[in-house]
């Protein structure tokens, strides 16, 4: 029982979830799925939003830290960026047989702003991007295998779950542990001279577990060690770009890798991907490497992203971000800190954050860790479980206290109760 907070109305959503699973398999999809949150404790309809706000079709009002996984990275609906793209559907058009010119500004701007940039190609989700920078590592070598480390989308060579995937789709891809050099090395000595690439996300954010930044001299190691094996160094930034600091992880911890992919915050929201990096791998894809998509070259994202882009340096975004999330994570570790006998912990940057719960013998975090973000969401704190969270510019101080205020409650009806 958790006398607590009130459970909150979810009648709509729940309605209308019933009436989904008889027209979509599953409901919503994957990761959007109510077992990701406490079932029967999470809307699974959001309505409308803005700035870090959203709210449900019940009407609940959250302080949204999931950030739609990550996109929003300055706020929902921030009218300057919606107004660039409005203007452009109603005085240009965006979906064209030729292509406009804003791809060319875009890939000026990833070469002013990351370190490895000196080409881009952009296509339009995370996974997109991720599959392309491993065909083009694989043109570019000539070998085959591919060793990884961290999510890196849905598509055949790196999906956990292997339904409907014949093995040799993923039979030359095997996977090392972050922060731990010997993993990697003992895969790439079993590919023998055959690694094409390595792909890592800089910071390591696995499902349901710590976020671990990497130790001192990790990923100098990792670039050494892809290069002794002939691969090429792939930084996954989908995540980290745009949000770590403007040039990146890459940028942030000082290392530079051959290629990197961007997503997520590049456009706050809008849809829009991209692989760049050395100028000899990227000219892969002018002959010997075939990337195109009716959709692709649809201008309606890189107006957003050169806009939400300019604002961010304009604006100094993720100096702000950092600032308020240093406060943030100092007041919540404070909390979980005087509250240690709970077992949950702090992890993260600033600008993405997670509390997770110390596993036990008898699996009691589980349930801590169910009645902890049930309480959240039951004060408007949304949350997730098995992911880390995220703010945003929008998030106001207030924003942050009521969050704060309600960690500390959880936290004192988890002492009492376990
Ligand atoms: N790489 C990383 C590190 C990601 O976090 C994600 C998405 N969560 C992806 C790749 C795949 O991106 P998308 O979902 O846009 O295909």
């Amino acid at each position: 029982m958790m006398p607590t907070f009130e459970k909150l109305n979810l009648r709509n959503s729940f309605t209308e979830f019933e009436k989904a699973k008889t027209l979509i398999p599953g409901g919503v999809m994957g990761i959007r799925r109510p077992y990701n949150f406490v079932p029967g404790e999470y809307p699974i309809y959001f309505d409308h939003a803005k700035g870090g706000t959203v709210y449900d079709i019940d009407g609940n009002k959250y302080y949204d830290f999931m950030c739609a996984y990550g996109p929003i990275i300055i706020g929902h609906r921030e009218k300057e960026i919606d107004d660039c793209v409005i203007a452009q559907m109603q005085e240009k058009g965006f979906c064209f047989t030729l292509t406009q010119t804003y791809q060319n500004r875009l890939a000026e701007k990833f070469n002013e702003l990351i370190p490895c940039a000196e080409m881009s190609l952009f296509v339009t989700t995370g996974s997109d991007a991720t599959t392309l920078a491993i065909r083009l590592s694989r043109a570019y070598t000539g070998k085959k295998k591919v060793v990884r480390c961290g999510y890196h989308g849905w598509h055949d060579w790196c999906v956990e779950v292997k339904g409907g995937i014949p093995k040799k789709l993923y039979e030359d891809v095997s996977e090392f542990k972050y922060n731990d050099i010997e993993s990697l090395e003992q895969c790439l000595k079993e590919n023998k001279d055959d690694t094409a690439a390595v792909i890592i996300t800089p910071l390591g954010h696995p499902l349901a577990l710590k976020i671990e930044e990497p130790k001192p001299g990790f990923l100098k190691d990792v670039k050494a060690l892809a290069h002794k094996y002939g691969a090429v160094l792939i930084f996954d930034e989908i995540r980290s770009g745009f949000r770590v600091s403007i040039g990146g992880a890459q940028k942030y911890y000082g290392v530079t890798p051959d290629m990197a992919v961007f997503g997520k915050a590049m456009a706050n929201g809008y849809p829009i991907s991209a692989v760049t990096g050395k100028k000899e791998i990227l000219k892969e894809a002018e002959a010997n490497v075939f990337v195109s998509s009716t959709f692709f070259p649809n201008s309606l994202s890189y107006v957003a992203s050169l806009k939400t882009i300019e604002i961010l340096q304009r604006d100094k975004i993720l100096d702000n971000i950092w600032e308020k999330g240093k406060r943030f994570n100092t007041s919540i570790a404070k909390i979980l800190e005087q509250h240690s006998e709970v077992g949950a912990e702090l992890s993260g940057i600033p600008p993405m954050m997670y509390i997770s719960f110390e596993k036990d013998e008898k699996g009691l975090y589980k349930k801590k860790r169910n009645d902890f973000y049930a309480l959240l969401v039951r004060r408007g704190i949304f949350l997730q479980p098995y992911h880390h969270g995220y703010i945003c510019y929008r998030h106001t101080e207030e924003d942050l206290n009521n969050a704060v205020q309600a960690i500390e409650e959880s936290m004192l009806y988890l002492r009492d109760s376990y």
